[in-house]
């Protein structure tokens, strides 16, 4: 029988907090930042690529780009919803599904920073074709088996998965999406225990329906830890021609219309005992480090399309004319040029910055890459929204429609639908600020977190307070002392003020959060909106910081150059404004307001303002699971019993 899915807050939390990564050696810089510890050496001197590295990049970005100019029809791939599989076959046989892939087993064995350049490169031209060769590398099988696989295991499907095997990574089901710890997908023993049974749905796969081999995430028999049942999740290379993989639906979305993405039903499928991956119980945690790694290449995508949207912009600009001026040349579009522009420049850099950590050996890039995430999937639907509204009518019209009537093509209301999706994988925005918020408050939670959790002994309240009582006077007080710490040399002088402002506000920034924390306690969890805008602080603060160290590098190596200088500058003055109004926020806010009027709609309070229209849902219309609306929804039924 399928067992009933995690019902309850606190075993879902418990869940996940067992499963976070917890083992780093070196410092992040986005982590002190959080503390007030404004520590510039982590981030200056920009970690620039490799010269060696990026010759090799090099040499395959320009097949690649070769490729995708002469075979890939991004517009017809999107109107006939299907990558043609001669596209995938000679992608496979560039080596674009194996770059992270290392030699020894077939692969092109690129590092983060090649890997990402290649998948911006391609989702720049077609982003349904990038997710086809990102859902196979950032998280399918092969990102999670080099990092968990037994050395066996690695022999037996690396080699396959670098030479045209597809993959996929099954986590998400329909009750259990942004809360995976929910979910009622099932694998228990068979009786020689030579092989697992696997039960359940997944929904949304990604590559799923032209998958070889899946990750799939399921519950595995509770064990008992310290007299009470721990709910256990492990994780399964799984190939999908074994009996009982089934694939009865493919799903139709807004954009990225031709990836290969539906329902996966597991029917009674034995998977064997020897691929299991890592070890049993610890599959939410392969499936969150994986996502932790997998979330460095969207950021470097959404930069693609970003780059792609400036150089839309700037050409309709320059050539469409009205009242008398070319448009860039009117203030309003001219400003959304330049915002364009410069936080394209700090995307970029945030993206690098966030990939060049990943290759430092034991370093924690859980807050980084969750930040490159955020900060590059919201600015680039900004980014998106601007070319359109540049654009404007001929930016909502369709490619084919522009070319029929004799226009030229640009792809911008492509663009727009296939670029929001990137706020909502790989955990939503709302999901990330949560993430962000809790690695943020992982140093106080050490110190002092036994004293304000519920369930901690006496004696463990008594040793936290043991420990927050020597680490806080110091530390609190050293947010108030003057900023000490070196100026880091070789910024040109007219950033220097940004790095001043991401020096004090870190330390404010710290500041706030602490005071949140004394005031509002365990209550803190629950104000979403207030850790918000701290995260959104946050993220602004690193991204002045990396586009000022980036702007740096570009100047030490192009000395004549200004204009890395001048975009840099650009984007800061916009983040210190955004940081100022996110403090003047969090101390002035309708929160307040903003809670009871939720509470007034989901209980229908304002339901005359939904009258006039014909509703889409009508009140007595079943709710999506077939159940009356207001009735729990059932659990989902199990598919086969075992
Ligand atoms: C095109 C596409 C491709 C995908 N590919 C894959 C894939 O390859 N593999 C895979 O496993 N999954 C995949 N997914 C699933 C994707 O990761 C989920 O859609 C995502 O995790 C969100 O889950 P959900 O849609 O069920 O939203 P829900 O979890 O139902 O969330 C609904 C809303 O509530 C918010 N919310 C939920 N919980 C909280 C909370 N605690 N606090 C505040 N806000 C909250 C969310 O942010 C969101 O706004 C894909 C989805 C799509 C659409």
């Amino acid at each position: 029988m399928t067992e009933s899915p995690t019902s309850t807050r606190d075993e879902a939390r418990e869940l996940a907090e067992d499963s976070r990564e917890t083992e780093w050696q070196s410092p992040s810089f986005a982590s002190e930042l959080f503390l007030g510890r404004f520590q510039p050496d982590l981030i200056h001197e920009f970690p620039e690529q490799d010269p060696q590295d990026r010759a090799e990049g090099d040499a395959f970005l320009a097949k690649l780009e070769q490729f995708l100019k002469e075979n890939v029809d991004a517009e017809a791939i999107d109107r006939e919803e299907q990558v043609p599989p001669e596209v995938i076959r000679g992608l496979v046989d560039l080596g674009a599904f194996s770059m992270k892939i290392p030699k020894e087993y077939g692969g092109l064995g690129f590092s983060q920073l090649n890997y990402n350049r290649a998948v911006a490169l391609v989702a720049s031209h077609c982003a349904s074709t990038a997710v086809w060769i990102s859902a196979h590398q950032s998280i399918g099988v092969p990102q999670p088996l080099r990092i968990f696989g037994t050395d066996e295991q690695k022999t037996r499907f690396l080699p396959r998965l670098a030479s045209g095997a597809i993959s996929g990574f099954a986590l998400t089901e329909p009750e259990a999406g942004s809360d995976p710890a929910n979910m009622a997908t099932t694998a228990v023993p068979s009786e020689d225990g030579k092989e697992w049974i696997l039960n359940g749905e997944k929904l949304w796969c990604t590559n799923g329906l032209d998958a070889d081999l899946l990750i799939v995430m399921a519950r595995t028999p509770s064990k008992m830890v310290k007299g009470r049942e721990r709910k256990q999740i492990s994780a399964f290379i799984v190939e999908t021609d074994d009996p009982g993989v089934k694939k009865p639906h493919r799903c139709h979305f807004l954009g990225i219309r031709a990836i290969s993405n539906g329902l996966i039903r597991f029917e009674n499928v034995r998977v064997p005992a020897e691929n299991l991956l890592g070890e049993e119980g610890r599959g939410l945690k392969i499936a969150l480090v994986t996502l932790n790694t997998g979330r460095l290449t969207l950021p470097a995508a959404c930069t693609g399309t970003a780059r792609q949207c400036l150089q839309i912009s700037r050409r309709w600009a320059n050539e469409r004319a009205q009242w008398g001026a070319p448009i860039g040349k009117h203030e309003s579009v001219g400003s959304m040029l330049a915002w364009m522009a410069s936080h394209t420049f700090a995307m970029q850099a945030v993206s690098d910055y966030a990939s060049g950590l990943s290759v430092k050996p034991g370093a924690d890039i859980r807050l980084e890459a969750a930040m490159a995430k955020l900060f590059n999937s919201e600015t680039c639907s900004r980014i998106a929204d601007m070319a359109l509204q540049i654009r404007a009518g001929r930016g909502y019209e369709s490619e084919k429609s522009l070319g029929d009537r004799g226009e030229i093509p640009w792809p911008v209301e492509r663009i727009f639908r296939d670029q929001r999706i990137n706020t909502i994988v790989e955990g939503t925005s709302e999901i990330q600020r949560l993430f962000i918020a809790r690695e943020a408050l992982d140093p106080h939670l050490q110190k002092a977190g036994a004293l304000i959790a519920p369930k901690s002994s006496t004696s463990e309240k008594m040793q936290s307070l043991g420990t927050a009582m020597k680490w806080y006077p110091g530390w609190y007080l050293s947010l108030w002392s003057p900023a000490q710490g070196s100026t880091p040399a070789g910024i040109p002088s007219s950033l220097m003020p940004h790095l001043r402002f991401v020096r004090r506000n870190a330390r404010k920034l710290a500041r706030s959060l602490f005071h949140s924390m004394v005031t509002i306690g365990p209550a803190l969890e629950r104000r979403q909106v207030l850790l918000g805008r701290y995260v959104d602080i946050g993220c602004d603060l690193l991204a002045i910081s990396a586009a000022v160290s980036r702007a740096a590098s570009r100047t030490k190596s192009e000395p004549a150059n200004h204009t890395p200088i001048e975009l840099a500058d650009h984007f800061s003055r916009a983040a210190r404004r955004r940081v100022n109004a996110s403090f003047r926020a969090a101390r002035s806010n309708d929160d307040r307001t903003s809670k009871k009027i939720a509470r007034n709609v989901l209980g229908g309070q304002y339901g005359w303002l939904e009258e006039g229209i014909v509703r889409s849902c009508p009140e007595d219309a079943p709710t999506t699971n077939g159940a009356p609306p207001g009735e729990d929804r059932p659990a989902p039924e199990p598919i086969a019993s075992s």
